[in-house]
């Protein structure tokens, strides 16, 4: 949890008339003992739970199983033998689901071929429709995996919450109130539209998003954690309990993992080197040609000191992997940021 300096307050429930604590920046709150939820200074709202469907225990055997998976791809399986599990934590977390009627617009260009036959193509769509969007209620959502959660919870099954249903778990309030919860919806719809859409064309050159939100309810989603510690650390798994799945989790960085990475790194290192030497070569076997050669003849060196560049880039990448403490990976047990950066850089090359 991030630091804030909130006060708490004693409170009193309206319904059961029970004590508990309330946070200074809580703007919907719950009850612990009848789950009476209501507006800070307001009135009851309607409020869903999407139910838990793991025990401390089926957690416990997923996270080592995933565990197991995801060292042997890529920390090496050795890792698992001396890992010890904490109790799984459960923790109630509080979300909007937004629905609302959106118009969308975008317009950008794709380039197609490369040199003198490149061609530009315009990307340009309309769309409208019903959305649905999940939204944390958190002001500080840094918990560990929680976009991964939201973005997961599409079509669980909701019911009227009430407190038995929470196991006893922590339920944690809202930090804001539905009208920011739109403002987020809209935010967040754009975002992952962009990225979308940047993976689509070269250039974005207008992008647009109109959101009428038509409701926005309260709803508690189970969320669980799983500490472990692995020699003198402390690494984290990150559990849904409304599909049942690991969302991401940390993995120790191990002397073998590094060894290959390091490897890795100096192959491309290497390629580099060797691809910036033929460069001059290169260009002094094209001035002796004649001059009549066409212009793409001039892209294979730019290609080659792109290329060269690519490589270098990547070795640092790599390098900057095998000196890490952890690596992230999620639920299929592909490393996070990386590699994936790394291949992105390869891609936009060819499409140059
Ligand atoms: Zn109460």
């Amino acid at each position: 949890m991030p630091t804030k300096t909130s006060t708490i307050t004693q409170f009193r429930c309206e319904k059961c008339n029970a004590p508990y604590p309330l946070g200074a920046d809580d703007v919907i709150a719950s009850c612990p003992y009848c789950g009476y939820t209501f507006t800070v200074g307001g009135s009851e709202i309607k409020h869903l739970i999407i139910p838990n469907k793991l025990k401390s225990r089926s957690v416990k055997s997923a996270v080592k199983k995933w565990l197991k998976f995801a060292a042997s791809k890529s920390v090496g399986s050795g890792v698992v033998k001396s890992i010890e599990l904490e109790e799984p934590i459960l923790q109630w977390i509080p979300i909007f689901q937004v629905t609302g009627h959106f118009e969308s617009y975008h317009f950008g260009v794709k380039q197609k071929g490369s040199g003198k036959s490149a061609t530009q193509h315009k990307i340009e769509n309309r769309d409208s429709g019903e959305l649905t969007e999940w939204v944390i209620a958190r002001r500080h959502a840094a918990t560990f995996g929680i976009d991964e959660f939201i973005q997961t919870l599409d079509d669980a099954e909701v019911k009227k919450f009430k407190i038995d249903l929470t196991d006893s778990a922590p339920v944690l309030n809202a930090e804001i109130d539905d009208s920011d919860a739109s403002t987020r919806a809209h935010k967040s719809r754009m975002d992952r539209e962009r990225i979308e859409l940047l993976e689509k064309m070269d250039k974005l050159l207008d992008h647009r998003l109109n959101l009428t939100p038509e409701s926005s309810t309260y709803t508690h989603a189970p969320y669980w954690l799983v500490r472990y510690s692995y020699q003198k650390g402390t690494f984290r798994v990150a559990v849904s309990g409304a599909t049942g799945k690991i969302l991401m989790g940390e993995l120790p960085v191990t002397k073998r993992y590094r060894i290959k990475k390091w490897l890795a790194s100096m192959v491309l290192l290497i390629g580099s080197g060797l691809l910036f030497q033929v460069l001059p070569y290169l260009l002094w076997a094209l001035f002796q040609g004649d001059s009549s050669n066409s212009d793409e003849i001039w892209m294979i060196p730019v290609f080659v000191f792109a290329a060269a560049l690519a490589f270098w880039g990547g070795s640092i990448a790599i390098m900057g992997s095998a000196l890490k403490y952890e690596v992230q990976l999620d639920t299929e047990g592909k490393e996070r940021d990386e590699g994936f950066k790394f291949m992105k850089a390869i891609k936009q090359l060819g499409s140059d």
